[in-house]
């Protein structure tokens, strides 16, 4: 769909613009985004889904939406000049405000984050969700699953999040793309880890990850590789398959993302994460997230505005690149 077309001359409601109102001020949304409510049909929704009951070390993500959506007030959302394009001004972008997760009840928790996807996932729109924890991305998978079938992951994380069991739990944020792939929701040997780092309990994990059709780039692979040959290794493990795409802000270094639940030390720069992110421009994203934003313990907002601009960036590939149906 090109700036112009149907959607344009029937209206899209854009947020208000920065030079009229003072990006500090406005509505609360992401981006200053319409809410859902303002419009009668949309292509991209942003979705926060505050829950982080599946933590194993730093609780805290569960105010991951709040803070993101604050920070993306930093953004000027009207052109993308790395991108290329106005995002917001050629598909309906809009909030669709928070998942009402049950904070006590993990199974509970899942069931809501699934049946509100499903919901808006109707009329061929598309999820960008804010967490919360690695958590939601199973029954977000899930709920795409319902839409597309199985699909490729492409997973940025310095944690594989596929063990088995953590205390005995089969649903933790570590153990989330285990349970996919068992459910059958992934592509065989498809999907990949990206900046995969530091120590882990058994090396059993690892050779168990490769059972499940994942490949892996360390984020000492990015040193040898280069970016651009990372970009181009994920394309060709993608293809064309629809991809659903999960940012666990710890993929960044400490220094770029210290308000999260596990840091790793040896992880990406945003400027990098930023560059591979780009490099996917054109492959079928058919939802996404970003998760694990912790800000109790981040320093001036570094973490909540990388994150913001994650958002920002996923939304912006889905605008560019509507999916064939
Ligand atoms: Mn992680
Ligand atoms: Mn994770």
């Amino acid at each position: 769909m090109n700036e112009g077309t149907d959607r344009a001359r029937k209206g899209i409601v854009e947020p208000v613009a920065g030079t009229t109102v003072p990006r500090f001020a406005g509505a609360a949304t992401f981006v200053r985004l319409p809410t859902i409510d303002e419009c009668h049909d949309y292509d991209v929704a942003v979705l926060g889904a505050p829950f982080d009951g599946g933590t194993s070390f730093r609780p805290g993500a569960r105010f991951g939406p709040i803070a993101v959506r604050t920070a993306s007030r930093n953004i000027r959302p009207a052109y993308h000049p790395d991108l290329g394009l106005s995002p917001l001004r050629r598909v309906q972008v809009v909030d669709a405000g928070d998942v009402p997760v049950n904070p006590f009840q993990l199974t509970a928790a899942m069931g809501q984050i699934r049946d509100h996807a499903h919901e808006l996932l109707a009329n061929h729109s598309r999820l960008v969700t804010i967490g919360g924890d690695h958590t939601i991305a199973l029954p977000l998978l899930r709920a795409v699953h319902e839409r597309h079938g199985p699909v490729a992951l492409v997973h940025f994380d310095a944690h594989l999040d596929t063990w088995d069991t953590y205390f005995g739990s089969p649903i933790t944020h570590g153990t989330v793309f285990r349970r996919a792939f068992e459910e059958g929701l992934l592509l065989e040997e498809r999907s990949v880890h990206v900046g995969i780092r530091g120590p882990i309990y058994d090396e059993l994990d690892l050779r168990e990850d490769a059972r499940f059709g994942f490949q892996i780039v360390r984020a000492r692979d990015i040193d040898r590789m280069g970016l651009d040959e990372v970009v181009a290794s994920v394309r060709r493990r993608v293809g064309d398959a629809p991809v659903y795409l999960s940012v666990d802000i710890d993929v960044l270094d400490p220094a770029f993302a210290p308000g999260t639940g596990t840091p790793e030390m040896g992880g990406v720069t945003s400027r990098e994460l930023l560059h591979l992110l780009r490099g996917l421009d054109g492959i079928a994203i058919v939802g996404g997230d970003v998760v694990e934003v912790a800000p109790a313990y981040d320093h001036a907002e570094v973490t909540a505005l990388a994150a913001a601009t994650v958002v920002f960036d996923i939304v912006t590939l889905m605008a560019k690149h509507p999916l064939a149906y």
